[in-house]
């Protein structure tokens, strides 16, 4: 069984929603994001994470 490691990402997660139920749990994070065409926070730097627009646009723009 693979051991489970929520609270190890929790301490180097840096999305601030910190009321999200999926903080830590980066499979739903991920499956969350991608059912939304979306990409996590921690994907974005820091001032892209807190506008909170995860769209692939916004990754796009803030990559190029
Ligand atoms: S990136 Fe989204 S799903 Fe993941 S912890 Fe932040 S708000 Fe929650």
């Amino acid at each position: 069984m693979v051991e489970c490691t929520v609270e190890k990402n929790k301490a180097s997660c840096t999305c601030t929603y910190e009321e999200c139920s999926r903080k830590g749990k980066c499979c739903e994070c991920v499956a969350y994001h991608r059912n939304k065409k979306q990409l996590p926070g921690c994907f974005f730097s820091k001032e892209g994470e807190r506008t909170y627009d995860r769209s692939y646009r916004r990754f796009i723009i803030e990559n190029s």
